[in-house]
């Protein structure tokens, strides 16, 4: 941020009394920049002993497959972000079951939260945001085609869960040495 978005003023980068980390600081009306880690959160769709999946049709990773997920929006709440983002990504209602996998990914600032959930019925269909939506069965995910190493990993923690018959809910991180891309 380079100017104030309460009055248009340059901002400079400084430690506000009293905190301990740089902020962008507008010097004319005192407004303080806390820009914070933002909330990803989506479902894990299953059906019949199947997952689905989503194609994505946008940048990054266009054709890679992922869960259905997305932005939290202001004003919803995780679980209605997640009901949203799975709707709006491959065309399905579905019914959330419990929290499952919440991941931090630090050198992006974001935090994935992942809810199983259900179809009533295999009503889905491609979005705008997905060239194809899909059921795999578990030995049949296309593991080297998944486009984000936080639904890799909640996959994984899924597959194990369901061969011990019991599904728990799983705090992990990707940490990762380097700039974001
Ligand atoms: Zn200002």
């Amino acid at each position: 941020m380079r100017f104030c978005p309460k009055c248009g003023h340059q901002v400079n980068m400084e430690i506000p009394e009293g905190d301990n980390r740089e902020r962008a600081v507008c010097p004319n009306c005192a407004f303080i920049d806390y820009d914070n880690p933002r909330m990803i959160t989506g479902t894990i769709p299953m059906y019949e002993g199947k997952i689905l999946l989503c194609r994505r049709n946008i940048e990054p990773r266009f054709g890679y497959w992922t869960l259905p997920a997305g932005f939290m929006e202001n004003a919803e709440t995780t679980l209605q972000g997640a009901l949203r983002e799975t709707l709006e990504e491959s065309g399905s209602e579905v019914i959330a079951k419990q929290p499952f996998s919440m991941i931090s990914i630090p050198h992006v600032n974001q935090v994935h939260l992942y809810f199983l959930a259900e179809l009533a019925q295999a009503d889905f269909h491609p979005t705008s945001e997905s060239s194809e939506v899909a059921l795999f069965a578990l030995d049949e995910i296309p593991w080297d085609e998944i486009a984000f190493s936080s639904v890799t990993k909640t996959l994984e923690y899924f597959i194990a869960d369901h061969k011990a018959g019991h599904y728990g809910f799983h705090e992990d991180s990707i940490i990762v040495n380097s700039q974001p891309q």
